[in-house]
């Protein structure tokens, strides 16, 4: 590394840290370039990609398609407003309706903008389909969530970091363990109305509910009129190896929510989907954004879903998700637990070995970029482009690191 990059790649970190908010604590390297699963330093150091945006990037960095889809349209028309219809949004939402089985979307931006949609839309249906009168009805949600960083998204946050010294919260929202069908049974009344969750909790560290949690959630909605809300803005399109997470257990949820992957990487693109007898509570003036919709955000998530039409993303989410399994149950005892579906697996450390950040600073210096979350525990969610080679460099990486701290 010359001096003069040295002081490159210091420079780009201190005015970031000085100029922009310090929200975050990302690890000191500065990117310039991606391409496929790759991105490259502003020293020319090249890294495995794998956080992939939190899955944004599921289709990794400029894939060709996705570029073109959006080159195309930005010399077309880029924004509308909903002032007036554009000849991408009906398109878009007809083939991602299709793409999730559901009747109808409403298009927003942000993950967090979409799951605010969906907690609106159960309200509204609370009042005016079930019947609960208005300023009441509650929406059970689960503990270890991750929905988003808005004030009533917080407001049923159990991470105290996420909340600390944001309020007051929005009211209307109770909180059960992750996974317990008997404690959310009995947290249903009269005036429940909705129930939130993750199919896997991404954020929590890739954490799996036992199997036939989804399917007893199903069961329950369906029998106390409530609507069943699930988040796959992390576990869905093609991460788990499925279209939607909530596949694996066979279950349809009454509203999806998407976002992430679903701006391909390129631009923040969400959207809610559901059926008519839900989403035609929406009425014009009650909910909207200046941004959802717009015509380069359609057009891009056009070629998002045909993309997923052809399910070969899925497949390699599920073979590439195996090899990664397969060799990361192979580490030893530094790693206590593997937790994995599809391309994406949460790694629980023996923190007397390594935590969590120190195993995401040595694999930066290996070429492979991983985020910790909790303390001990790593996320791996490459691009699922990835090639087999990368998935064995992923763990021949973290068998070194492990190694290096041991000895
Ligand atoms: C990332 C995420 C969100 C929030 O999305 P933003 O685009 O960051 O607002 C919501 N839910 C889940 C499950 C997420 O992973």
């Amino acid at each position: 590394m010359s001096a003069s990059t040295a002081s490159s790649t210091q420079h780009h970190v201190d005015l970031t840290e000085s100029r922009a908010a310090h929200n975050y604590h990302p690890l000191p390297v500065v990117l310039a370039h991606g391409e496929g699963a790759w991105v490259t330093d502003v020293d020319g150091n090249r890294y495995l990609d794998c956080l992939a945006g939190y899955s944004a990037l599921n289709f990794g960095h400029g894939h060709p398609q996705l570029i073109a889809a959006a080159e195309t349209q930005l010399r077309k028309l880029t924004l509308t407003s909903r002032a007036f219809y554009n000849d991408q949004l009906g398109e878009f939402a007809a083939e991602l309706g299709d793409l999730v089985g559901k009747e109808v979307i409403l298009p927003m931006n942000t993950g967090a903008e979409a799951v605010e949609t969906a907690l609106k839309v159960a309200r509204r249906w609370g009042h005016e389909v079930k019947g609960i009168p208005a300023e009441r009805g509650q929406i059970i949600v689960m503990d270890g969530n991750f929905h988003g960083r808005t004030t009533t998204i917080v407001s049923f946050s159990t991470d105290e970091e996420a909340r600390a010294g944001f309020g007051p919260f929005t009211p209307g929202f109770v909180v059960v363990p992750y996974g317990d069908a008997e404690a959310l049974e009995a947290a249903i009344n009269d005036e429940t109305i909705a129930v939130l969750v993750e199919p896997i909790q991404g954020e929590g560290g890739v954490v799996i509910p036992p199997a036939g949690f989804l399917g007893r959630v199903r069961e329950l909605c369906t029998q106390h009129n409530m609507l069943f809300i699930a988040d796959e803005i992390q576990s869905g399109l093609a991460r788990t190896g499925r279209t939607l997470a909530v596949e694996h257990e066979n279950v349809v949820p009454d509203i999806v929510v998407l976002g992430k992957a679903l701006g391909g990487g390129i631009l923040p693109v969400s959207a809610i989907a559901a059926n008519h007898d839900v989403l035609d509570v929406i009425t014009p003036g009650s909910h909207g954004s200046t941004f959802g919709g717009n015509p380069l955000a359609a057009a891009v998530g056009r070629e998002v879903v045909a993309m997923l039409g052809t399910g070969e993303f899925q497949d390699a989410a599920s073979r590439l998700g195996a090899r990664l399994t397969e060799r990361l149950n192979g580490l030893g005892d530094a790693v206590v637990t593997v937790r994995s579906r599809g391309l994406w697996a949460g790694l629980d450390l023996d923190p007397n070995v390594m935590s969590g950040r120190d195993l995401s600073v040595a694999l930066m210096h290996r070429g492979v970029l991983v985020k910790d979350t909790h303390g001990s525990t790593v996320r791996i969610a490459p691009p699922l482009v990835a090639s087999e080679s990368d998935i064995d460099l992923i763990a021949d990486s973290i068998s070194e690191s492990l190694a290096d701290a041991i000895r």
